[in-house]
This record gives structure tokens, C-alpha cells and sequence, in this order.
């Protein structure tokens, strides 16, 4: 009996199944049979085989997703700290990127995809746009095969139009080889909509359509894609239920109609939008249209894979911006619109809306896949009391805290330690990437490009004149 066919039962949890009705169920079992969850509900009977996870004081979910990925970048992580796009732009598209080689995507990936199930995503949009040669994307492909989750690859690549990589028999026996029949969870096309009235992008649609893939694309992003992108898309017949609009953040109500009415849904990478510069994250306007969201974390050369840092942020971005509306017409917030269930359905269930996976994934229901998430953590102060649950993934909780993780009923995480898990290997690999790239950069371009200048922050006038406070006298010096 493989470690995927034994049973699984968790006990004594509280669980958020994320089913339509949002239901959740404190002091409850979930039962994993064959890979799928079999039964949630009180005092389960398991069978005697089952492996017994005592969930005790935890929160139970289904396994997050994250439909917006740069895995490749894990490998150069939290250098760009203090990065906008511009930076990110000139490193990575006309400086940097080219100079990674197959092993450091690799590199990036398998970190990247490690990264993924230990803060309890169970499922990964690999929005692997470094993929320059064919041998680039099997080294990305042979990294998400490495790790047990679940990875969908949108396979993409900088270094030309997509209407030349797309359409190249290269791509086509990529295509052959490692989706067809392969590991993959799935898989989408990756590349931007640049607004051209020639729309050379036609060719990449044509040959998505073809493949039956989805075609993911950074929408709205300030100074890069606007309005004119979607237009064309939606103008030729583009826009399906499965488009995936990254950021979606620059773009007028025109946009937003033709998104909504054609069912597709956005990714917002709110930490992206706010320090990049993208555009304001936008659920505050995509509530409004009623247009589908999930959450994305972007690249590890920023930020984290860490969805709870999605929520929280994505929830204080959204009040923020309704407050600061209202401020200006001088009314008041009483009742905040976005909710903290929301976001957690957003984390959950519309990542699996997102890509299609709806009926398999998202949620602890019977018959779906195993995708569980164990948020549990006797030795933290923070894990009681627990009186909103919803709100305690959101605001309390974080990914020290994902202490068990099922994917496909396969035990990759327990007790806060990885398990089947090379991490040492992976941690070998990023460090030759580092290696390459430094010295083939040179030590001076290294520094500048982790360093960008800072601007000068002008003081303004002031009023009031300084003076200095004599503790001696308690009075103010003149
Ligand atoms: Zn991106």
C-alpha cells in the first residue's frame, strides 16, 4: 500500500469546508480515503489502517492556490526588496533574465514549489515566463514533477513575442512531451497583451485555442498594459471563462464590462500592486462588477508564496481604498463590505474557479481531492481563543502556524516538518544559480541592481519653530 492509499483522519478540528454555503464545523473530523475527502462531520468511524491526525485547537481548510506564480524567480529571493517595475523590467527583461540557465530555473522552481506546500498552497500557477529554450522548460517542468503538489505550468517567455515562442515546433514538441499524459495539474499560455493595433498576440491565442489551454495575462498594469489589450482581445473572440487577467489594476469600466461578461476572473497580487506600482489593487472596483477573484503572491524576488499574507493584505487594501473614498465626500464607513470569509473563499475556492478545477479542488467536501490544510500550533499564543474563524486565518494566523498538509490524500507536511522533502538539495541548487549570476554580473552590477537609487524626500515648510527641550530647566531653549 503506497503513502497516498492509506487512509487519513483528522480529529477533533474546526473545520472551514468552503462549501457553498461556507459551512463550518467545530469539533469535527475529516476522513480521507483513496486520495479524496469521504466524510466530514462529528465522531467519523475511520478505518483501522487510517492514519489519525489529532486536530485539537487547529483550523482545518482546503489547501490553498495561488494562480500567479513566477517560481523561477524563488532563486533570487527578497533581492528586489526595494524594487518598482522599472527595475524589475530592466533586470529582468533586458539585463538579468537571459543570463539564467536551465539549472537555475530548476533552481528557482523546486525552492519555489517547496516554498508552495509548506505554507500549505497546495496548488501553483508556474507563470514561467523564463522559459527561453525548450531546455529551460523541461528543467521548469522537471522541478514541479520533483515536489507533491500541485502545478500548473503557463508557459511563457520573455526573451520574444509570443507570437514567435508559441507557434515554433519547438513549443509543439514541448507540448507533446510533458503535458500530454505528464504530471502537470495543468496548463495555461503566458504572455501580455501589449495594445498593438496589429494585435501580433492573435497567433498565440490562435494556437491556445487550438491546445484547449488557457492564456493567462498581466492586465492593467500602469505603463504596460491598458485598456487597448483587452479591447483586442475581446474584439477577436479571446476572452473565455478560463482567461486569467493578472493585476487588472489599471483599466477603466469599459474593461471591467468586457471582463464580466465574458466570465473570465482576475488574480490579484495585492503586495504586488501596492510596491510595484500596477495599479491600485483592485477588488475594491472588481466587487463592484461582480467579476471572479483569486489571489497570487507574484515572485519571491519581492515578496513571499505565502497566501495568508495575500488575504490580509488583499482585505486591508480593499477597506483601505472604501474608507478613503468615502473620506473625500466627507461620509463615513460604518459596515465594512469586504469580509474576511471572502477573502478565504477567494484564497480557496476561487483559485479553483479560476482554473477550471472547481469540481476537485477548493473545498472540504466529499468526493473532492485531499487538498487539506492543518493550521495548528500548540506552542503559539496566538492560537486561542478562536471565536471568528474566517477572521483567525486572515489576521491571526501564518505559515509557521500550516502544520499538516494533505495533497491528494499524500501527507507532504506534518507537524511542521516537510516530509520526502530534499532541502538540502534544493538549497545547493539556488546557491550554484547565486554563484553564476553574481559572478557572470559582476560584483558592482550585483550591488546596484539590489540597491536602486532613493529619491530625496523634500521637507516641507513649517510653520512652527523648532526649538530644543532643556530637561534641566523644563522649558523649551530660545
Ligand atoms: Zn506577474
Amino acid at each position: 500500500m503506497s503513502a497516498t492509499d492509506r487512509p487519513v483522519v483528522f480529529r477533533n478540528g474546526l473545520i472551514l469546508t468552503m462549501d457553498d454555503a461556507h459551512t463550518v464545523l467545530p469539533g469535527a473530523d475529516v476522513l480521507v480515503v483513496g486520495g479524496r475527502i469521504a466524510q466530514v462531520g462529528v465522531g467519523l468511524t475511520a478505518p483501522d489502517d487510517a492514519l489519525e491526525i489529532d486536530a485539537t485547537g487547529g483550523i482545518l481548510m482546503p489547501g490553498m492556490v495561488d494562480t500567479h506564480r513566477h517560481l523561477w524567480q524563488t532563486a533570487m529571493r527578497g533581492y528586489g526588496a526595494d524594487w518598482t517595475l522599472t527595475q524589475y523590467f530592466v533586470w529582468y527583461y533586458l539585463e538579468s533574465g537571459k543570463l539564467f540557465r536551465p539549472e537555475d530555473v530548476y533552481a528557482g522552481n523546486l525552492l519555489g514549489a517547496i516554498e508552495a506546500i509548506d505554507a500549505g498552497v497546495t496548488t501553483t500557477v508556474d507563470w514561467s515566463h523564463g522559459l527561453q529554450t525548450p531546455e529551460h522548460a523541461d528543467a521548469a517542468v522537471d522541478a514541479l514533477e520533483a515536489v507533491d503538489g500541485r502545478f500548473v505550468l503557463a508557459y511563457g517567455n520573455i526573451q520574444q513575442g509570443p507570437w514567435e515562442w508559441a507557434t515554433s515546433p519547438e513549443f509543439r514538441d514541448f507540448h507533446r512531451r510533458r503535458v500530454d499524459g505528464g504530471k502537470l495539474a495543468g496548463f495555461q499560455l503566458a504572455f501580455d497583451v501589449t495594445g498593438d493595433p496589429a494585435f501580433p498576440e492573435r497567433a498565440a491565442f490562435e494556437v491556445a485555442r487550438e491546445l484547449g489551454a488557457a492564456v493567462t495575462t498581466h492586465a492593467g498594469v500602469w505603463g504596460a498594459t491598458n485598456d487597448d489589450g483587452i479591447r483586442l482581445m475581446h474584439e477577436n473572440g479571446f476572452m473565455t471563462p478560463l482567461t486569467v487577467y493578472v493585476h487588472a489594476a489599471t483599466l477603466t469600466q469599459d474593461s471591467y464590462n468586457r471582463i464580466a461578461a465574458t466570465g473570465g476572473s482576475v488574480s490579484v497580487s495585492t503586495e504586488s500592486e501596492q510596491s510595484a506600482g500596477q495599479g491600485y489593487p483592485p477588488t475594491w472596483q472588481l466587487r463592484h462588477h461582480d467579476i471572479p477573484v483569486s489571489l497570487s503572491m507574484d515572485t519571491s524576488v519581492w515578496w513571499s508564496g505565502d497566501l495568508f499574507s495575500a488575504m490580509r493584505s488583499t482585505l486591508g487594501a480593499d477597506r483601505s481604498r472604501e474608507h478613503l473614498e468615502a473620506h473625500a465626500k466627507q461620509e463615513t464607513i460604518t459596515h465594512c463590505h469586504l469580509r474576511a470569509e471572502q477573502v478565504v473563499e477567494w484564497a480557496t475556492r476561487g483559485g479553483a474557479r479560476a482554473l477550471g478545477m472547481d469540481a476537485t479542488i477548493g473545498a472540504l467536501t466529499p468526493g473532492r481531492q485531499a487538498d487539506v490544510v492543518l493550521i495548528k500550533n500548540d506552542a503559539s499564543p496566538v492560537m486561542f481563543p478562536i471565536l471568528n474563524p474566517h477572521g483567525h486565518v486572515v489576521f491571526q494566523a501564518q505559515r509557521a502556524d500550516v502544520h499538516t498538509v494533505l495533497v491528494g490524500g499524500r501527507v507532504v507536511k506534518r507537524d511542521g516538518r516537510l516530509v520526502g522533502v530534499d532541502l538540502a538539495a534544493a538549497r545547493a541548487s539556488v546557491a550554484a544559480t547565486i554563484d553564476h549570476l553574481r559572478e557572470t554580473m559582476g560584483e558592482e552590477a550585483w550591488q546596484r541592481g539590489m540597491n536602486p537609487d532613493v529619491p530625496e524626500t523634500a521637507i516641507l515648510e513649517n510653520p512652527y519653530q523648532y526649538t530644543e527641550w532643556d530637561a534641566g530647566s523644563a522649558q523649551w531653549k530660545h
